[in-house]
């Protein structure tokens, strides 16, 4: 994880890289990265294998990102805790006890425990020992989803107050394989994916050029396929106003052991590529302000 100092002896929930230098309409952020564990949460499973459901290190994959003019969003805390990309309607009520403030609106996702708030990992009943109680979802949507969406809403907002317009790429790794669950099923999977909800979260052109540059590399790239991108791309963007999100999946192959969650030999050349993805966006984004 990036560097996370502490607020009065806590972690808090995000931590947020500002931009240095001349700023651009340019956002990052990482929302699944985070692997500060709060002592509160107790499972029946090893913070080994909930590890695994961390997009470990992409946030410092992408940590150059304030040098180029957009600064770096990132959780610290774990996806399966609560995740920010999903909304806060996006839970299935079976799977707790005590009734929700809200009206729910349960995802396919929900239905199998990975809803805003993971009940269950594969092969398990539950995550938990007790069950948990609507009151502890709030809770942490409360205390950690909020102030991440906050965060992510104000440095989105900044920028297109000052420029009229704004680029936001929201950063995520994937497994190496799909398991029998996920859309694409158990196939091996591309590089990279980039994902604009066909066309529905960015203008389809910038998504292209990010798949492009990266084709240009010698890596495969598609666009939208398996993903389409999630919650954090759909809530914040309207291309028709210059307001574009895209999403990145990098496969975690390229860049880590995905069994140990440990950096690979190969992890700082990925970073490399990285850093010069976000060299050549901001170029893109330069222009177009121009
Ligand atoms: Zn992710």
């Amino acid at each position: 994880m990036i560097p996370t100092p502490e607020v009065n002896g806590r972690v808090p929930p995000v931590v947020m890289l500002p931009a240095r230098g001349s700023k651009i309409p340019l956002v990052f952020d990482s929302p699944h990265s985070g692997s500060h564990y709060p002592e509160s949460f107790k499972t029946l499973v090893s913070l080994d294998r909930m590890r695994r459901a961390e997009d470990a290190f992409v946030d410092e994959l992408f940590a150059a990102a304030p040098d180029h003019g957009a600064p770096l969003i990132a959780a610290t805390f774990p996806r399966l805790f609560v995740d920010p990309n999903r909304a806060p309607e996006d839970f299935e009520p079976s799977e707790v006890q005590g009734a929700f403030a809200v009206p729910l609106q349960p995802s396919k996702k929900a239905a199998v425990g990975k809803g805003i708030v993971w009940t269950r990992l594969h092969g398990l009943a539950s995550l938990y020992e007790a069950p948990l109680t609507a009151t502890e979802v709030m809770r942490r949507i409360d205390a950690y989803w909020r102030p991440y969406h906050v965060a992510v809403a104000s440095a989105l907002d900044e920028a297109f107050d000052e420029f009229g317009r704004v680029y936001h790429v929201n950063c995520h790794s994937m497994r190496a394989r799909g398991n029998p669950m996920d859309e694409d099923g158990e196939s091996d999977r591309p590089d990279f994916v980039i994902s604009d909800g066909d066309g529905g979260t960015s203008d389809p052109h910038f998504t292209k050029f990010v798949s492009d540059h990266l084709r240009d590399e010698g890596f495969t790239a598609p666009c939208n396929d398996p993903y389409k991108g999630a919650d954090l791309v759909r809530r914040y963007s309207d291309p028709a106003r210059g307001r574009h999100s895209i999403q990145i999946e990098i496969n975690r192959k390229l860049y880590m052991n995905e069994e140990r969650v440990e950096k690979a030999a190969t992890f700082p050349a990925i970073k490399d590529v990285l850093t010069d993805l976000i060299r050549t966006i901001a170029d893109y984004v330069r222009d177009d302000a121009g």
